[in-house]
């Protein structure tokens, strides 16, 4: 089948090679041509595990190109993905559709014979009909369908993801764009749930799922708080809860709070909507206070560690978001450095591959270090801050000779407690009063 997408980031790109890997022929557009310019050079703007090898292997075999004409990516298609950005609303916090509705007059006048054309950046219940609107309007003699085609990738997981989804649920009444959708998915067909439902269902499920993972985060981050005090460790009892089938042991890591590019925004556009629809979701307002104050707790945290020393050194290990991608939009790890930033201590910091993306919002604010051990030298405090698997690795005995004070704020839970304790540090985890 011939698809067009429209956005070429976290969520445009990997579905795009994904599509084409699949066998169709897949035009990728996006307005910032520099994109554009470095995808046709066969760079991707994105870290991504293993997307590289079928975007080469998929741009070589002519399946899957590059444009910043939309009309090039929509006209011969039969599907048109919107996969453009949705932020928050800086004032109400509210889903802002400008993008969405932007794409959707561009695409408007592009489009060519029946196409479906499906949303897969998560919008607000509703959106799909403006979307409607706004084509018909600009292009009263287009064929069209537009549908709900929910994205539910994890970043740093999205090639692994797209080939194996939990569910992929489509927002149709349409009996056309159905028989489209599963000519498209047809090599999921026999091992994933292909759920059709209304538009406006399809638009909520994706919304009251985001929110439901970032409350059970949340959930989790307060146990692990409760356990703190009284003496319990949160991983024993997430591990103890997990086995319940009906409580599962994903998003159960206690942590920093969440983060990234998703649940912040979907969780307060998910809380705006309740409201604007009069039926409020008071657990996922209470959701977004708390991890907002979670971030405040473990930025008071780190300070509390240095607060008797008058020129403080503090290293920090993670600046992404989570492990796994380069992505720093709303990275909890980022947001505690600043709380921390106008301290008088001196931070250092470092990140395996987010480097490049958390200059752009520290700017020279901190110290970039080209390594874990370089940041941890001359330190008086290390702070892990996201959970890429190299920190579990550290080689805690060379910390301890090249830090300043022995001192390790553990916020991932990373290190093994009794030997980073044997090795002579000060040792704080999360979710576990760590004495010996
Ligand atoms: P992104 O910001 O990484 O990418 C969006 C891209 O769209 C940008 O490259 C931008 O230049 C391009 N764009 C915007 N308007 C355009 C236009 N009119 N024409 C062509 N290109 C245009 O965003 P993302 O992280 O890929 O997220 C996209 C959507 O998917 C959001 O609604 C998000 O909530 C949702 N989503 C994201 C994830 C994720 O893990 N990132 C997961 C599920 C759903």
């Amino acid at each position: 089948m011939k698809v067009g997408i429209i956005g070429t980031g976290y969520v445009g790109l990997p579905t795009g090679v994904g599509l084409a890997e699949l066998g169709n022929s897949v035009v990728c557009v996006d307005k910032v041509a520099e994109k554009i310019d470095m995808l046709n050079a066969g760079k991707l703007p994105i870290y991504e595990d293993s997307l590289d090898e079928l975007f080469f292997k998929n741009v070589k075999n002519g399946r899957l190109k590059f444009t910043t004409s939309m009309k090039e990516a929509v006209a011969e298609a039969d599907i048109v993905l919107i996969a453009v950005g949705t932020p928050p609303h800086p004032v109400t916090h509210e889903a802002d559709l400008t993008f969405i509705y932007q794409a959707a007059e561009e695409l408007a006048e592009c489009l060519t014979g029946y196409t479906v054309v499906a949303t897969k950046s998560t919008v607000p219940v509703g959106t799909g009909d403006e979307i409607e609107k706004i084509i018909g309007k600009k292009n009263p003699n287009a064929d069209f369908d537009v549908i709900s085609l929910p994205e539910f990738l994890r970043e740093g997981y999205a090639i692994h993801d797209f080939f194996n989804p939990d569910r992929i649920i489509v927002g149709t009444n349409s009996i056309k764009a159905k028989n489209i959708m599963e000519k498209l998915y047809q090599p999921f067909a026999e091992k994933t749930n292909i759920l059709f439902v209304s538009r406006k269902s399809s638009e909520t499920i994706k919304y009251a799922s985001n929110a439901f993972l970032a409350m059970k985060i949340h959930y989790i981050n307060e146990i692990a708080n409760f356990c703190e005090k009284t003496g319990a460790n949160v991983a024993e009892v997430a591990k103890g809860m997990g086995l319940d089938k009906r409580i599962g042991n994903r998003f159960l890591n206690a942590g920093i709070g969440f983060g990234g590019s998703c649940f912040p925004k979907d969780t307060m556009a998910m809380a705006f909507m309740g409201q604007k629809a009069g039926a409020p979701i008071e657990l996922v307002e209470t959701t977004i206070k708390g991890n907002n104050k979670r971030k405040e707790q473990m930025a008071e945290r780190i300070l509390n560690a240095v607060c008797d020393l008058d020129n403080p050194k503090i290293a920090v290990w993670g600046l992404a978001f989570k492990e796994g991608t380069d992505d720093c939009r709303q990275s909890p790890a980022i947001e505690i450095i600043e709380k921390i930033i106008n301290s008088n201590a001196q931070i250092k910091v470092y990140d395996p591959k987010a480097m490049q993306n958390a200059r752009k919002i520290l700017q020279d604010k901190v110290i970039y270090c080209d390594d874990m051990y370089e940041t941890a030298s001359g330190a008086d405090v290390l702070v892990i801050l996201t959970e890429w698997q190299q920190f579990a690795q550290a080689d805690v005995n060379k910390l301890k000779q090249i830090m300043r004070r022995k001192v390790v704020l553990d916020f991932r839970n990373m290190l093994q407690p009794d030997e980073a304790v044997a090795a002579g540090f000060v040792y704080q985890r999360i979710g576990l009063k760590y004495e010996k």
